[in-house]
């Protein structure tokens, strides 16, 4: 069955999915995107994602052309017309086309992608065993030039972090904030457990609001464990009993190494496999149905 691709109101072949060399998101990264995930039939937190896309976009005062319901409809249809029951889904809204200048004036008419596919997932080996990471030497970027929160297609500094990680041989990075405290990793957020407390960095400190991150806060209050969002230093991550990293497309993955230093015993700790157990149950029960 051909891939059909969500563009501006149509269904279209993956190969008649075409935007013009002239739209703003290709020559300046101007716009906001969102990446979503379906399982067994339905769209997670998909209210979520789409409130995201929406405070991204007021936040680069691009008007998305689309009401959240009509978001929400465009999501589960494009889902629908793909025969998506668990798959990843990117959904894009870029300026649209305009001319060379930067002036976001010159694009009357923003360009509303949504891509639904199944889903590559990461290989399950890395729950059983944990990830590997570096510190990146890329610091993430400062709330007072790009505000990481905002879910924007300039994604840049978190691509140079990627290829900081890649050229030492792991699959992801911490990335710190320009005082040198921790922030989030290039593509998902990071929990380290000290005792019995989980800890996590704060959203003013520059990170993404992760939809995962809000989930498993919600899960780990719901278990009794206490959780403080404070900003720590990268020694904390190598003296933390656990560490582990939640994102979309990772869910929750255990961190045992960093900078080639242990993190607690090597091994996924009980706090995280007990949150991806509840994470796993989460995903399980609660979403969007796609097929009524
Ligand atoms: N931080 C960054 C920089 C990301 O790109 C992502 C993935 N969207 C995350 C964190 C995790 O966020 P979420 O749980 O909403 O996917």
């Amino acid at each position: 069955m051909a891939q059909l691709i969500y563009l501006n109101g149509e269904l279209v072949e993956r190969e008649r999915a075409v935007v013009s060399v002239y739209d703003h998101g290709l020559l300046y990264g101007d716009g906001v995107f969102e990446g979503i995930r379906a399982y067994h039939g339905r769209v997670f937190r998909l209210d979520e994602h789409i409130k995201r896309l929406e405070r991204s976009a007021r936040a680069i005062m691009l008007d998305l052309p689309l009401s959240h319901q009509e978001l929400v409809e465009a999501t589960v249809e494009t889902c629908r017309a793909n025969n998506i029951h668990d798959g990843y889904i990117r959904l894009v809204v870029t300026r649209g086309e305009g001319d060379l200048g930067l002036d976001p004036r010159k694009c009357p008419e923003p360009t509303v992608i949504i891509i639904a596919a199944n889903i590559q997932l990461y290989p399950p080996e890395i729950y059983e065993k944990g990830l590997s990471l570096i510190t990146c030497s890329t610091r993430r970027n400062s709330p007072s030039s790009l505000d990481p929160g905002i879910k924007s297609l300039n994604y840049l500094n978190n691509i140079l972090a990627k290829i900081e990680c890649t050229n030492a041989g792991v699959v992801e990075g911490i990335m710190l904030t320009n005082s040198g405290m921790v922030s989030e990793c290039t593509g998902d957020n990071i929990f380290i457990v000290m005792g019995d407390e989980l800890i996590t960095p704060p959203v003013e400190a520059g990170i993404l609001d992760g939809i995962t991150r809000a989930a498993v806060i919600e899960l780990a209050r719901d278990e009794g464990i206490p959780v403080r969002e404070k900003l720590f230093p990268i020694t904390d991550v190598y003296t933390a009993d656990e560490c582990f990293l939640t994102g979309t497309a990772a869910e929750l993955v255990p961190v045992i190494e960093v900078d080639a230093r242990i993190v607690g015993d090597g091994k996924p700790g009980a706090m995280t496999k007990r949150l991806l157990n509840r994470f796993r149950e989460l995903t399980n029960s609660e979403g969007t149905p796609i097929y009524e």
